[in-house]
């Protein structure tokens, strides 16, 4: 078995601590326990799979593609099982083991300003897509409107679910950056099950309807930056799949996080704080033949200076309700 095989066929664990008081069953499927850490693997796999055999990317090719988040270390590690160069193009505020992690897979780091419009040549999406242009042999992966993304969790994800609980799944919990996983797993579910599809989304996202202002929980939901003019949601997420939005504040999200590492023993990030919150809402409703499905994408190691830090926490205005302040930048 090759590092790419370990890709997928991640567990369901049982919550049985935060869950205290509910009877319908909560179900968490491990994500972070893909071999490149996070539910990003999966689709990093099938967009370079699709390139490969449609030949926009050949042997000896270039893999770019611009995030700091942990698709660029899904690309990095597939790049080099399978031989290709990677450059992957990040914002200037992205922490330090992120790039160096992006590094250690042997990953080519392009720093660029953060918090710039979209519109700005210096913008992460615009200098990967110069990139991949430039570069002889060069292929943008391109997650946000890549259909391989919602393709590899219609794949694999959607039916893992099902044939795991043997078709007892009743809801379906995720949230939403690029919207790949919700919308590709959802879709199986729904069509195979009926099973009600639910996002979680932070409260200020605009996913489900908020002002669009700033938030802490990194890699899901949408910001509008306050000189874009016009939004444009990622072409990977479907909102036609999706039954209801639950919305999650940070304080809430970071709160669940700690929680769940201390009480279940999972160590997750705050995006699975962010998506536990939003499954205990919908599993509150549900009698006992009630079965959610709560995805958890990555693991809480890469956020122990953050959200598991007491000092962090402070001074981001926590556990009071949080300020608005400087974001880290990093996307899906
Ligand atoms: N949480 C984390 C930590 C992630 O890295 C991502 C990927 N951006 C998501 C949630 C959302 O997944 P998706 O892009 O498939 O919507």
């Amino acid at each position: 078995m090759s590092v790419i095989d370990a890709i997928g066929d991640t567990p369901l664990i049982r919550l049985t601590r935060v869950t205290e008081g509910i009877a319908a069953e909560v179900l968490l499927k491990a994500e972070f326990l893909n071999p490149g850490g996070s539910v990003k693997d999966r689709a990093a796999l099938a967009m370079v799979s699709a390139a490969e055999e449609s030949g926009e990317l050949r042997p000896g090719g270039v893999i770019v593609e611009g995030t700091s988040g942990n698709t660029g270390i899904g690309l990095a590690m597939i790049a080099a099982q399978r031989g290709y160069r990677a450059i992957v193009v990040v914002p200037d505020k992205s922490s330090t083991e992120k790039i160096k992690t992006l590094r250690a897979y042997g990953a080519e780091v392009v720093i660029t300003a953060g918090g710039v419009t979209r519109e700005d040549p210096r913008h992460v999406s615009r200098v990967a897509a110069r990139l991949a242009e430039e570069t002889p042999g060069g292929w943008l992966a391109g997650q946000y409107d890549n259909p391989a993304n919602p393709g590899a969790h219609l794949a694999t994800t959607g039916p893992e679910i099902w044939r795991q609980t043997g078709g007892r799944v009743t809801h379906f919990v995720a949230g939403v950056g690029t919207g790949g996983t919700i919308s590709g797993a959802g879709a199986y579910l729904r069509e195979t099950g009926a099973v009600t599809v639910v996002g979680a989304d932070p409260e200020s996202s605009v996913y489900g309807g908020g002002d669009g202002s700033p938030y802490y929980v990194e890699s899901i939901g949408h910001y509008v930056h306050p000189d874009t003019v016009e939004d444009v949601w990622p072409q990977s997420y479907h909102p036609k799949v999706v039954d209801r939005i639950e919305r999650v504040g940070d304080r809430e999200s970071i709160a669940m996080t700690r929680r769940l590492a201390r009480e279940e023993g999972i160590l997750a990030g705050a995006s699975t704080g962010t998506a536990v919150v939003a499954a205990l809402r919908v599993a509150r409703e549900l009698g006992p033949s009630g079965v959610v499905v709560v995805l958890a994408p990555d693991s809480g190691r890469a956020y122990l200076s953050k959200y598991f830090d007491d000092d962090w926490l402070r001074r981001a205005g926590f556990p009071a309700p949080p300020v608005p302040g400087p974001l880290t930048g990093d996307g899906p």
